[in-house]
């Protein structure tokens, strides 16, 4: 079923959601941005429709919503360990067709990847209903057509926005039952990217080679060099990706009693220096043309040769956010020309 809201509309129906749900989308943060004078656009709670920012990109993804920057997972007290808690409410979550692929990602990393949920994302995950945000244009580092994540059907809600109302249309009986008595009929259907404003040639899908035979050509290639030189290791690229789930666990000891604290799992980032750092000091890829390319595999090939599907959903983020402008899609590009170049004898 499909509904038509006004603001007001449907600023009663969040004032009486909020006692179940954390309504989360993205939220303007003035002068939180790169520069003295830029926003930031990142995810936070609302009360009120008009907070919610649906025709700009968020600089940030969802991802910090099902797993946040700094997550305490227990409470230490002398011997006893104790489970941290969280806001019991569910989740009513807006997000992209790029960034709700996103999540599926973050699902193969923190649920299926190996023997073990992990406990921490999957209490959070569990509380997800989707609210896709309609995004039939796109932006200009956007490529989520050419990684196939520009259309889903993994949604609870889908919504339109204009400047005066909001469309939705309902996959969930239970969200569907506490809106429908605020709205009027309609016969909203939400519309999909079909084209972005260039295509990226993928490194697998383009060449037919297997993985191991990209890892073979690729690894040690000078086509990453010049990035030894550009990239100055911040990790913008990682914080700002929907799919980047590398973390760093510590303890926090409270200074007023040594024996009571917290264990902290924290965003930290493969591009990082010192991350792969291992005990006895062995340090992998110390170099940081060696951690944009292991990055490129991971996103481009290894992943989709475990799960199925490639880790990049084309969000384009990375190039937003990078002060040296390395671009990933370019990168990737150039990866799938050395893959495809004709060897001569
Ligand atoms: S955002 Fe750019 S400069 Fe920063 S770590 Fe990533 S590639 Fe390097
Ligand atoms: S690698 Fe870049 S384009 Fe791909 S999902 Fe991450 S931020 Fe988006």
């Amino acid at each position: 079923m499909s509904l038509l809201f006004s603001f007001q509309d449907l600023n009663a129906v969040f004032e009486k959601l909020t006692r179940q749900y954390r309504i989360m989308a993205p939220i303007r943060i003035v002068g939180g941005g790169r520069f003295s004078d830029d926003d930031s656009i990142q995810y936070g709670e609302v009360t009120k429709i008009e907070e919610v920012v649906w025709d700009e990109k968020s600089h940030f993804s969802p991802k910090e919503v099902i797993a946040p920057i700094t997550q305490t997972l227990f409470h230490i007290s002398n011997d006893q360990l104790i489970t941290s808690t969280i806001d019991r409410r569910k989740i009513l979550l807006f997000m992209r067709p790029c960034d709700i692929h996103g999540m599926s990602r973050l699902d193969d990393m923190f649920m299926k990847n190996g023997d073990n949920e992990d406990f921490y994302y999957k209490r959070l995950r569990d509380r997800v209903k989707v609210v896709m945000f309609e995004c039939d244009s796109g932006w200009d580092n956007c490529f989520c057509v050419s990684m196939k994540t520009n259309k889903t059907e993994d949604y609870d809600v889908a919504v339109r926005f204009s400047e005066n109302d909001i469309s939705m249309k309902f996959q969930n009986e239970e969200l569907e039952a506490q809106f429908a008595e605020h709205g009027q009929p309609s016969e909203f259907e939400p519309n999909f990217v079909e084209e972005n404003s260039f295509t990226v040639d993928l490194p697998a899908e383009t060449s037919g080679l297997a993985p191991q035979q990209i890892r073979d050509k690729i690894i040690g290639h000078q086509l990453f060099d010049e990035y030894d030189r550009r990239c100055v290791e911040c990790g913008r690229c990682t914080t700002s990706c929907p799919t980047c789930s590398c973390y760093t666990v510590h303890d926090v000891k409270y200074s007023e009693n040594a024996k009571v604290g917290e264990r902290q799992r924290v965003w930290s980032s493969c591009i990082v220096p010192g991350f792969s750092d291992m005990a006895g000091g062995h340090s992998y890829r110390n170099r940081k043309s060696e951690r944009l390319r292991y990055r490129l595999l991971h996103k481009m090939v290894d992943h989709n040769e475990r799960f199925g599907h490639h880790m990049c959903v084309g969000c384009g983020r990375c190039d937003d956010r990078c002060p040296q402008y390395i671009s990933f899609s370019n990168m990737v590009m150039k990866t799938t020309a050395a893959l495809t170049e004709v060897e001569h004898a």
